[in-house]
Order: structure tokens, then C-alpha cells, then sequence
């Protein structure tokens, strides 16, 4: 079993690819291969490595059992096929779709040193694994050095040093570094972008744009009077209206994910415009490698551009974003039901969208939808394996960051609406956007 990233260590039972290693290991390999495709920040594959860690514990020491061709490598991607969501994702059921692949391949184009497997079908299914697999000839077992040489991908998490951060104060490096990883990872898998996709694409960068740009200006005034320096970074702003009026410039259907990237890392280099060239988590710092990080910025960049566009309700005019009832939330459904890397969150963000966020009508309403539909997360996501305990998902705001957004009705806990909503406006305002960190 294989992926890449921080989910797993060389202890475990298994070899871990990267873009570097994944084909020249797979490919023409006299092995089986099962390799599962994940994100180390996505909470359900998060959740789901402990099954693959048993899988692979299982299976471990069987070796290559049944020389394949390299199209026949049988890729068990958790969140993408072949293992159906919900209970059935258990070690059992894996282990029995292994299975079932194994003998399909087999029957249909086995090569010939592969012993056919269909006899043993009726066996128990670990006794299948464990005992006949090891039993074949030419069994060998994958040394933990050959493994440790396939290397770690990095995830851009490493083992940086902690970075002192106020919860009450959002981090423009947070925010920088979710457009970061936004444009040069998660867009990074789709090598064109074309019809609606390019669309979705263009009216994110045109959202983002528009929205921090028309703050940016409005809130120079204010701060100007007060004599202080404008706190957002200048340079991700224009990064976003140039690649905005590029994009939109092109009469073109297609874009190649690579036309994109050349314009963010060099051509804008010479404007003297640059979107850093690290993820710097400071607000999502994670206490260890895999948690946190962009789940949890773009969530923060999304409360900013719904109080932000509440606070500024004439940015999306002209943008052909203005006649929606909730452009910022309805691009953000878009995106995440698009491009989003955590499929699972995607399916349930839509749910949850589908059901209510055709009621959102004003822009106060959007911002209380998406934190009300952040706490529906946190909720259902507390104590999971992706719940930080040095930042612990709760209904947030808490009673210390804001008191007053908590009140009781017969003794019972209820939000206050209208100090949560003055609570967010400040708190993703952009007077509380802090640059420390940030490039
Ligand atoms: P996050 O929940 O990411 O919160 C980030 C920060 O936002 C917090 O530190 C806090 O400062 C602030 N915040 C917290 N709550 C609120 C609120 N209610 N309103 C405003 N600000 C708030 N993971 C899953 O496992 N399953 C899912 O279905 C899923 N769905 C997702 C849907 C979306 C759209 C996104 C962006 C992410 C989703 N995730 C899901 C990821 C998950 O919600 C977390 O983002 C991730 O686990 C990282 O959590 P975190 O502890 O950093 O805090």
C-alpha cells in the first residue's frame, strides 16, 4: 500500500509514494499494488488511515504474489473509488475487495506465473491473506530500507518552529498561504480547466479580488486617519486583480493549468507582484505534522470575504457576481463542490447548502449561514482523529473571546445573533487582520 504525505511513517507496514516514486515503483512492478490516493489535511482520510494501517498490517510480508502488468495495477483509492463510504469501509470489507480484484484479474488476463486464486475463495478471508499469500513461491518481503528510500513526500508541514499567534486576531500569512496552496496544489490536479470548471475558477479569483480589493481601499481611509500602515498584504491583493483581469481578458474556453501557474510564479514576479513561495501557517498551525493548515484557512478566508462583502455591499457591482441573493457563498459552493481536494467535506457542504442557503438573502445572512454552518462541523467533527487538542473543534466564538455572543433561556445555552454577527464583523474585519508572518 503506498500514498504520499504525513499520514504515515516508514514504521508502518507499508511504502509511501510521492509524485517522485509513484510510477517508477509501480509501474512494470511484479507486485499487486493497492495504493491509496489521500490528503494528509482531509479529515475523513485522516480517519480512514488507521483502517489502511491495519489493512496493510494484515496483508504485510505477503510480498509480490502475482507478477501484473503495469496497467494492471489496482489502485484502492479510499475517497475515490472502489471503497464505498460509510460502515463498509472496515478492514474486512477492503480485504474482501481486494479479493474479489485479485481473482477478476486473475480470471481475465492473469499472467502466467500468477496462481490462479479462485480455489481459495471459500476460505476465511484472513486465513486467505496471511496464510496462502505467504505460502506462494518467490514471496518476498519489501525491506524497511526500500521503503525509507521511496522517501516522504512533503506536505509543506514540516517541522517548523511554533509560531507565538492571538487567537482574536486573524493572520494575513494564514490567508496568503491558503490562496497558496489553493493555486499551486489543489488546482495543480486539473491540467486544464475548461467550461464550467474555468467559470467557477474565474469567479473565485474575481470574489477574492473584488472583495479585498474594495475593503482594502475603505479601510486605508480609516486607518489612515489614524496614522497607521494598512495591515493586509498589499501584494497577494494585486496578484489576485491582475490574475482576475487576465483570466477575464481571455476569450478562451480553455485555460491549461500550466498557463496559470506561469503567470502567478513569473510573470507577476517581474511586476514585482508574488504570492509566497511557502506555506506559513500561523492561526492553522497544527501541533503536529497533517493537522490543521488549509481546511482551516480557507474557512478563515471565506468568514473574511463574507464580512468583508458585508461591509463593503457595492465591491461584486459589475462583476456579473452582484445579481446572486448570495454571490459569496454561492462561490464558495461552487469552488468547494469543484475543485475542494476533501471530497467527502465537499458532499456534505452541498448538503447542507441545498438545504438552506437559498434562504440567505442579505449579506448579514451570509455571514451568519457560514458560521453557523462552521459550528454544524466542528460539531459533528469533535473528538474525530483531525480534532487538534491544542486547538479543539467547539462552538465557536468561545465565552472568553466573546461573552457576550453567549446568553441562557431557561437555563439553557443560546447564541445571540446580534452580538455574534458584531463579534464576526470585527473579529474578519479588516482592521484585525494581523501581517506578522506574513511576507
Ligand atoms: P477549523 O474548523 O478549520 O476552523 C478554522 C478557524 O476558524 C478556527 O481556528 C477558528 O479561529 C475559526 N472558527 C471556528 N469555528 C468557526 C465558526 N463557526 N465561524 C467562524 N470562524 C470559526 N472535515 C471533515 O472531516 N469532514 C467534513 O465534512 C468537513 N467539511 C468541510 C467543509 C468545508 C467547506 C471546509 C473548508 C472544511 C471542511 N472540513 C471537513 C475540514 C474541517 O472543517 C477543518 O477545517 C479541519 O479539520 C481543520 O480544523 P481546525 O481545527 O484547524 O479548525
Amino acid at each position: 500500500a503506498g500514498g504520499s504525505g504525513r499520514l504515515y511513517s516508514e514504521e508502518d507496514p507499508l511504502v509511501i509514494l510521492g509524485s517522485s516514486n509513484l510510477k517508477p515503483t509501480v509501474t512494470n512492478s511484479s507486485s499487486a499494488w493497492l495504493v491509496q490516493f489521500y490528503s494528509s489535511w482531509c479529515g475523513h482520510c485522516i480517519q480512514y488511515s488507521s483502517t489502511w494501517k491495519a489493512l496493510a498490517q494484515d496483508v504485510k510480508g505477503t510480498g509480490p504474489h502475482c507478477p501484473v502488468r503495469a496497467r494492471s495495477v489496482v489502485p484502492l483509492g479510499a475517497n475515490r473509488f472502489c471503497v464505498p463510504p460509510g460502515a463498509d469501509r472496515e478492514v474486512r470489507s477492503v480485504r474482501q475487495l481486494m479479493i474479489n480484484i485479485l481473482q477478476n484479474h486473475s480470471r481475465t488476463d492473469r499472467p502466467q506465473s500468477c496462481p490462479p486464486l479462485e480455489p481459495y475463495s471459500e476460505k476465511p478471508l484472513r486465513f486467505f491473506f496471511s496464510s496462502l499469500l505467504r505460502s506462494l513461491p518467490g514471496v518476498q518481503r519489501r525491506s524497511s530500507s526500500e521503503a525509507a528510500q521511496t522517501g516522504a513526500l512533503q506536505d509543506g508541514r514540516t517541522s517548523e518552529p511554533w509560531r507565538d499567534f492571538d487567537r482574536s486576531q486573524v493572520y494575513t500569512a494564514d490567508l496568503e498561504s491558503a490562496l497558496h496552496y489553493l493555486l499551486r496544489v489543489e488546482l495543480a490536479v486539473h491540467g486544464t480547466l475548461d467550461g464550467a470548471e474555468l467559470k467557477v475558477f474565474k469567479d473565485f479569483v474575481t470574489l477574492v479580488a473584488k472583495v479585498t480589493a474594495e475593503s482594502r481601499t475603505s479601510i486605508r481611509l480609516e486607518v489612515d486617519l489614524l496614522g497607521l500602515l494598512y495591515p493586509v498584504g498589499g501584494s497577494v491583493v494585486k496578484l489576485m486583480e491582475t490574475l482576475s483581469d487576465w483570466l477575464l481578458s481571455l476569450p478562451l474556453q480553455q485555460i491549461p493549468y500550466q498557463a496559470i501557474l506561469d503567470l502567478v510564479d513569473n510573470k507577476m514576479k517581474i511586476s514585482g507582484v508574488f504570492l509566497g513561495a511557502e506555506l506559513r501557517w500561523v492561526g492553522c498551525q497544527g501541533s503536529r505534522p497533517g493537522l490543521r493548515g488549509y481546511p482551516c484557512s480557507l474557512w478563515m478566508l471565506f468568514h473574511v470575504l463574507t464580512v468583508q462583502h458585508d461591509a463593503t455591499p457595492t465591491a461584486l457591482d459589475g462583476s456579473g457576481l452582484e445579481g446572486e441573493a448570495a454571490p459569496v457563498l454561492q462561490v464558495m459552493r461552487r469552488y468547494i463542490r469543484t475543485f475542494f481536494g476533501c471530497k467527502e467535506c465537499g458532499r456534505h457542504f452541498e448538503q447542507a447548502a441545498a438545504a438552506s442557503m437559498d434562504q440567505v438573502t442579505t449579506q448579514e445572512d451570509e455571514v451568519l449561514w457560514l458560521w453557523n454552518q462552521h459550528n454544524r462541523v466542528n460539531t459533528r467533527l469533535a473528538g474525530s482523529l483531525s480534532d487538534d487538542p491544542v486547538s479543539p473543534k467547539a462552538p465557536w466564538p468561545s465565552p472568553a473571546l466573546c461573552p457576550a455572543c453567549h446568553e441562557e433561556s431557561n437555563g439553557v445555552h443560546v447564541w445571540s445573533h446580534a452580538n455574534v454577527l458584531a463579534f464576526l464583523r470585527r473579529h474578519y474585519g479588516a482592521s484585525n487582520l494581523n501581517p506578522r508572518y506574513s511576507l
